[in-house]
């Protein structure tokens, strides 16, 4: 029988989660629910000096705002606890001992001071320093001491790191799911540090021993741990465990196509960076983003059904994802591609949502000295007319505003050039006329008003455009939005009729 799938994702709390460790999740959450397995989240916060405070509850925030929560984690342990690495500290001691006693592993008490010489020295003559075979024997550890002074080094408290023993002349045979079998000579590798005697882990050793312990059946990650591999790969051998299946996934790269995306390209480019706010930086939430747009662009960065679908709501990813079908090639983000997305599942938000929303926009934009009906501000059903009539062009309910202002407030300028060129000399006379006709009109409704103005203009023989376009410029102050009669239905009559008067005076 198989084992159960148990994925884990394994930030560390150093700040706002990057949009790249949100795709990390997601992927690891799709793959979990296909196969019915666990998605865990294990907090890597062994390194002490990069904690930030808040981070962790940003992360939890974000899966939870993505709507992939995690099954098991900080304050839902299922008996694989603790998931923060802190809380799990005395444990990975015993591992360390156990690969020294085994000689995969060795003390070695260089200070840093010594190492940076060597360093040093190394680059003078052109070279690079590495601690591996070349010069383990040579420098100050456990495999150039003799067993007393190391007994005399240890019983003095002497500060040291343990050291993984790299094998010599071997060809290690790795394997990703995504890039296939990769081939590394042993020689290359560095003896990385496992252990401080500070009494805490690095982040290799806590990580497979925690994903042992865990019972974790693959480990999905950023493609910046597909170096570890090899020493990963090892780690599992020395311990004698079976490794997890393991699958690295391709950096999400800067929208020119080159280097990995960075906050300062989101900068640059005046798009997020992150899931949620983090400081300054404003997060896809509060940009107004909807989380379906950050699941369904995420997902389709480094990955595609191989069919022309791009739209993919999570339940149908959990369906069709495959991990196997991961590029190989870094996913170029594209700004304008997210909004597009976002355009879409505006469309699809009930009318009470983007109701609520719009209001917040209209509080912080309108003033009641500007509102035409103050009452129009607190008015559902009017706000959904509204919205229904410009929301198809809308990314974002920030757009409401841009697109449909004009249905709270009278405009107060015009489009000069459109001013230019559709305000005739006869302009004035045509809207005095459209003004008495609108002013006689029972009928306001948008079907009512066309009948009538069209009927009016073939009377009058005008020419369509001569009427429509100084009469849209009224409404509007441009020559955009919907259907005109529609927008005059909704302001109705006292406020069109204002409009025009108004107009007449100014132009
Ligand atoms: N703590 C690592 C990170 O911050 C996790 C790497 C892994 O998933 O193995 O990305």
């Amino acid at each position: 029988m198989s084992k159960k799938v148990r994925v884990r994702f394994a930030p560390s709390p150093t700040g706002p989660l990057h949009i790249g460790g949100v795709r990390t999740a997601l992927y690891n959450y799709l793959f979990a629910k296909q196969n019915n397995g666990d998605f865990i989240l294990r907090i890597e916060d062994t390194d002490q000096n990069r904690y930030v405070e808040g981070a962790e509850k940003y992360i939890v925030d974000t899966l939870n705002w993505c709507g992939i929560p995690f099954d098991e984690g900080p304050g839902k342990d299922l008996g694989h606890g603790p998931y923060r690495q802190s809380e799990r500290k005395l444990l990975y001691k015993k591992y360390a001992d156990l690969l020294i006693k085994t000689g995969k592993a060795y003390y070695a008490f260089d200070s840093a001071e010594s190492l940076d010489a060597h360093r040093k020295d190394h680059e003078k003559k052109g070279k690079t320093f590495i601690y591996n075979w070349h010069n383990r024997f040579k420098l100050n550890n456990s495999l150039s001491l003799s067993p007393e002074e190391l007994e005399r080094k240890l019983a003095k408290g002497d500060n040291y790191v343990v050291r993984f023993y790299t094998p010599q002349d071997e060809v290690l045979h790795l394997k990703d799911i995504i890039r296939g079998d990769i081939q590394i000579d042993t020689n290359i590798l560095d003896d990385k540090v496992l252990f401080k005697s500070d009494g805490m882990p690095t982040y290799h050793l806590a990580n497979i021993v925690d994903d042992h312990l865990m019972e974790i059946s693959h480990v999905i990650r950023g493609e910046e741990w597909l170096p570890s591999l090899a020493l990963h790969t090892q780690l599992y051998d020395a311990f004698g465990w079976e490794p997890p299946k393991f699958a690295h996934l391709p950096l999400i790269m800067k929208p020119e196509g080159k280097g990995k995306l960075s906050k300062r390209d989101g900068e640059k480019g005046g798009f997020p960076i992150f899931p949620l706010s983090w400081g300054d930086s404003v997060g896809y939430r509060e940009a107004g983003y909807y989380p379906e747009t950050v699941v369904n662009f995420l997902a389709l960065l480094g990955w595609n059904p191989g069919t022309e679908q791009e739209l993919f709501k999570l339940e149908e990813l959990i369906k069709v994802f495959d991990i196997k079908k991961v590029h190989k090639a870094g996913a170029r983000f594209d700004s304008e591609k997210t909004k597009w997305y976002n355009r879409h599942y505006l469309q699809e938000q009930e009318d009470k949502v983007l109701i609520k929303s719009f209001k917040a926009v209209l509080d912080e934009k309108l003033t009641d000295a500007e509102v035409f009906n103050p009452d129009l501000k607190n008015n559902d059903e009017y706000i959904a007319s509204v919205i229904s009539l410009i929301k198809e062009r809308a990314s974002f309910v920030l757009d409401f505003w841009e697109l449909g202002s004009y249905f709270f407030h009278t405009p107060n300028s015009y489009n000069e050039k459109v001013v230019k060129k559709q305000w005739k000399e006869n302009t004035p006379a045509i809207l005095n006329k459209i003004f008495s006709l609108l002013d006689s009109l029972e009928d306001f409704s948008s079907s009512g008003l066309e009948e009538t103005v069209k009927k009016w203009i073939g009377e009058e023989q005008l020419s369509f455009g001569h009427v429509m376009a100084p009469l849209r410029l009224i409404m509007v102050g441009d020559l955009k939005g919907p259907h005109l009669f529609d927008i005059m239905a909704l302001v109705g009559k006292k406020e069109t009729l204002k409009r025009i008067s108004l107009a007449l005076e100014k132009l």
